[in-house]
């Protein structure tokens, strides 16, 4: 038996650089996992086209990938302007709710527009303000209701429509906005298997969100994207809510000091392992690769700790988007994850001993297959639990299974570590549908006979649920 090549999953964001029918054929058979879709940038038919595109082709490779919505959530910004404003050092500007774009008279300060009306409420002097991704510091000097007023930290250009970030600062901006919810309609109408809630921070936003999925009708997870200090704060009941979590370091390194991020990252990690959900880590991990054919020796350790860490995925942006070398960077994340992950102890993590749910048929089996060596192990599932737990795990180097006969899960289920999903007709009988998987694993070249497998079943029988573990090895 093989063992698997890699167990760390892989997502890629979609866009200009890799929309393309040939690009995504390249992209799914590289192995992408999971396909994001970002809509601070993505138009309603974009996201029709494409979507459609996804599955037909992952189809046609008996290898679909799930789809990932990404939805803006609430988010400042400032207004449009016609040219780039210079500011020097020192400056004041202010920044205000509605103002028409032109250069300051005699005596007077540029008046920025930002798209919050309420953000004389939550600044003080004394607060900073970063626009434009963090790369133009503000610091307020004066707040009124029709303005706050502040002194430019750096001398910068200001262009049109920039991000406006406010570190330590609690807004009551809603946690989804009009906008999100017309998005993720699309999403739903497009079957999309992931919703990933941006500026997550409390479990209430998760809620809401999981409750208009739930209004839709729509079987999809809720990942919620931690991206400022309140996400942090909040981590443990946003893990508890959610069915996944993304690490979106981007913004945290704009929300939070820069040296907190391993931190929040190792940390995040580890929540995720103890209750069981995917966890990814996004932002950054091969940026350099957007313009170059080879990464920085940084970044191939920073993936490499991302998996040392054991994270079930790692997220690609730009480096997909509008990259010059999106196939490389795949390419480079395998390469990457399936040598560290043979370093990897072959034990299971610590996660054995925090994970708390009762899964004793399934750490039994996890253990056995990494007791004997070359077993592989298959778990039969149509809530999707078994195998999330089973990924969690984190049964390093041992071939991980699942099978369900509910169709959209067997997308879902890539997001989990190590997990190769298969969707299958269960029978009637439970010995035939291990059959029937076995036959299924044999045709795809993944096990052969003679081979050890160990089996976990619990939705088999006729309406009763049945959880038994067996060892066996598969017959000629
Ligand atoms: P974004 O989120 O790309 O949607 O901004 C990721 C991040 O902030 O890291
Ligand atoms: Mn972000």
């Amino acid at each position: 038996m093989k063992t698997p090549e890699r167990q760390t999953k892989i997502i890629a964001t979609i866009g200009p650089a890799t929309e393309s029918d040939q690009m995504l054929e390249t992209l799914i058979s590289e192995g992408v996992d999971v396909m994001r879709l970002n809509m601070a940038h993505a138009t309603h038919d974009w996201i029709r086209d494409i979507s459609k595109r996804i599955r037909k082709i992952g189809q046609k490779l008996n290898r679909e990938p799930a789809i990932l919505m990404d939805v803006k959530g609430p988010e400042i910004r400032t207004g449009y302007l016609p040219s780039a404003v210079h500011l020097s050092r020192g400056d004041l500007i202010d920044l205000v709710f509605s103002a028409q774009p032109h250069p300051p008279k005699n005596g007077e300060v540029w008046q920025i527009e930002v798209n919050y009306d309420k953000l004389h409420d939550h600044l003080s002097p004394g607060n900073n303000v970063l626009l434009d991704n963090g790369l133009i510091p503000l610091l307020v000097v004066e707040t009124s209701p029709e303005k706050v007023r502040c002194r430019v930290l750096q001398d910068a250009e200001l262009k049109s429509r920039r991000h406006v970030n406010l570190p330590g600062i609690e807004t009551d901006l809603p946690s989804i906005t009009e906008k999100d919810r017309q998005d993720t309609l699309v999403g739903i109408e497009c079957e999309h298997d992931f919703f990933a809630l941006s500026f997550t921070r409390d479990a209430d936003a998760i809620d809401l969100f999981k409750s208009f999925l739930k209004d839709h009708n729509s079987p999809a997870h809720v990942i919620a994207k931690i991206e400022d200090q309140q996400g942090v704060s909040n981590l443990e009941e946003i893990v508890a809510a959610a069915d996944g979590l993304m690490i979106a370091r981007g913004d945290l390194g704009i929300e939070c000091p820069f040296e907190e991020l391993p931190i929040i990252q190792r940390k995040s990690v580890g929540i995720c392992l103890a209750k069981g959900k995917p966890v990814i880590v996004a932002t950054h991990l091969l940026e350099s690769m957007i313009e170059s054919p080879v990464p920085t020796r940084a970044e191939i350790s920073d993936v490499a700790n991302a998996i040392n860490e054991e994270a079930d995925c790692v997220m690609l942006s730009g480096e997909t988007t509008t990259g010059l070398y999106p196939v490389e960077c795949v390419r480079m994340l395998k390469r990457i994850s399936s040598r560290i992950e043979k370093e990897l102890p072959p034990v299971l993590s610590e996660s054995l001993r925090l994970f708390r749910p009762k899964a004793k048929m399934l750490r039994s089996a996890a253990f056995l297959a990494l007791r004997m060596g070359n077993t592989a192990v298959l778990v039969f599932t149509r809530s999707g639990d078994l195998a999330a737990k089973l990924g969690a795990l984190r049964p390093n180097g041992a071939p991980l299974f699942a099978f369900t006969d509910i169709p959209g899960l067997h997308r879902r289920l890539r997001l989990i570590w190590g997990i190769e999903p298969f969707l299958m007709d269960f029978s009637e009988d439970p010995e035939m549908t291990i059959q029937d998987a076995i036959k299924r694993l044999k045709e795809e070249g993944r096990v052969e006979t003679g081979d050890q497998i160990v089996t976990v079943t619990n939705v088999l029988a006729d309406g009763k649920v049945v959880e038994s573990i067996q060892l066996r090895e598969v017959d000629a």
